[in-house]
């Protein structure tokens, strides 16, 4: 763990190096994705089954490729009652929070007559990646599906993993909640060219989104331009700006809570009281004593951590922008007035009852955000993610006769003929059906 003080000599130099340690750190993948893309193109079921026994150790025919429904429902039944109804909670906020973000069509009738406008569309196919090599992932189930039914996808197919043959069924349940039928048991980067290219069994899809390893990640880089893509994520990160009237255990669990996600988890303490950063440090250290993912979690902050102490409140907001953090969290008084100076956060979390972890189930708003300072020129998922926009103009001849000559001297000027008489022709017409034109 670092920890710097904006006050001291080398702070600058520290704090960049600290800003390059947060660019995505890629594993040399590229050559073996290309190669499983390129079987899966060439061979569809049969790569995909190949791939499965080998990468996942679990034999299948193409017809078992996909879940049936009665595996669906034989594994929803396998679920707690009380987890049914915790999904059942948080899907209810997703799906509120999600139909409050679909936008409006635009339609107006200008100064020359012209009507203009862009109307919503949504996307006809998208694949969800749900991951599942190491761990199960209800919660990305429901915030990426939902956001796509909401947005009215008729299609969804969902891939995942099931190592050994092993699905947790909460996965199985989240997706049933989330309206979700199709689902293979295909994970990797045999599951990303499946939804793209299209197989046998799995029909292609026009955008894959969801999170994954690196061999998912770079296989949704590599399909890109082919379909559409969400995101590429990297390492989960959060940066907490807390004052002294914070409960330092508190503080520490929110780090924490990051650190547990992977070794490459970033969590960051931005504070201007010296005394509370190292009462958190000691209450950080005192929870990986008994944290069950204390390994990880450990790793995490040793290699990964900082804690930061700034001269005020003004300064720690500056320093979070640089960070362009994934998540922030204002454990402060007065959370809003430092979130109006807040402009580089996926999601930001206000208040000292307001957890991030709220946010990664029930709070309503997606838990897929932009990762390795991408929150400078990026948003997290939402119903625009499964949205497309047309635009329309429609015109008559009055509008023609205002408009046309601006176009036909602009084609001209690009030695663009056809282009030009394109609407001069029509010019012509109109002058010489209406004589007084
Ligand atoms: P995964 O489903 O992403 O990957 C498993 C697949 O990787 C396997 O099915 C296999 O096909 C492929 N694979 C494994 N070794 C391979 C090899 N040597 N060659 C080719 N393919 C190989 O599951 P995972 O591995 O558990 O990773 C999940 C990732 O998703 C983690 O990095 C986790 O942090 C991330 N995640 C991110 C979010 C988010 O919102 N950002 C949410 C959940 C999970």
């Amino acid at each position: 763990m670092k920890r710097l003080d904006t006050r001291e000599p080398n702070f600058e130099t520290e704090f960049t190096a600290l800003l390059s340690n947060r660019e995505e750190q890629g594993q040399e993948v590229h050559k073996p994705v290309a190669d499983i893309l390129a079987a899966v193109r060439k061979e569809g079921d049969t790569a995909l089954c190949a791939f499965t026994e080998r990468f996942d150790r679990l034999p299948l025919t193409a017809q078992q490729l996909a879940f049936t429904a009665e595996e669906i429902e034989q594994a929803r039944a396998k679920v707690r009652p009380e987890l049914l109804e915790a999904l059942d909670v948080a899907a209810q906020r997703i799906e509120s929070f999600h139909k409050n973000q679909l936008p409006s069509d635009i339609r107006y009738t200008d100064d020359v007559g012209m009507t203009l406008g862009m109307r919503w569309i949504p996307l006809d196919a998208v694949g969800l990646y749900v991951p599942g090599g190491k761990a199960a992932y209800p919660s990305s189930v429901l915030m990426n599906a939902i956001p796509a039914k909401v947005a009215g996808v008729k299609r969804l197919a969902m891939c995942v993993p099931t190592p050994d043959g092993v699905i947790n069924p909460l996965v199985l349940a989240a997706a049933h909640r989330a309206g979700v039928t199709e689902i293979y048991r295909v994970g990797g980067a045999q599951a990303v060219g499946a939804m793209a290219y299209g197989t046998q069994t799995i029909r292609p899809v026009d955008r894959i989104v969801g999170p994954g390893n690196a061999y998912v990640a770079e296989a949704k880089r590599q399909v890109f331009g082919y379909v559409g893509i969400d995101s590429i994520a990297g390492p989960s990160d959060v940066v907490v700006i807390a004052d002294s009237n914070t409960n330092p255990r508190l503080i520490a669990l929110d780090l924490l809570a990051q650190a547990e996600h992977d070794e490459c988890a970033q969590a960051t303490l931005i504070t201007p009281d010296a005394a509370f950063a190292d009462t958190v440090i000691a209450a950080v250290e005192a929870e990986l004593r008994v944290l069950s993912r204390a390994a990880i979690a450990g790793a995490s902050w040793a290699r990964n951590g900082a804690v930061l102490i700034c001269r005020d409140m003004k300064e720690a907001v500056e320093l979070a922008n640089c960070l362009a953090p994934e998540h922030l969290e204002l454990m402060v008084d007065d959370p809003e007035s430092l979130f109006a100076h807040v402009r580089h956060a996926g999601a930001a979390f206000l208040g000292r009852f307001c957890p991030e972890a709220v946010g990664d189930y029930v709070g309503g708003p997606n838990h897929v955000l932009p990762t390795s300072r991408t929150a400078r020129f990026a948003s997290g998922l939402s119903v625009f993610d499964f949205l497309k926009r047309t635009t329309f103009l429609s015109g008559g001849p009055d509008a023609l006769r205002q408009i046309g000559p601006a176009a036909v001297a602009l084609a001209q000027a690009e030695g663009l003929e056809a282009h030009a008489l394109s609407v001069s022709a029509r010019l012509d017409a109109l002058a010489a059906s209406t004589p007084n034109a």
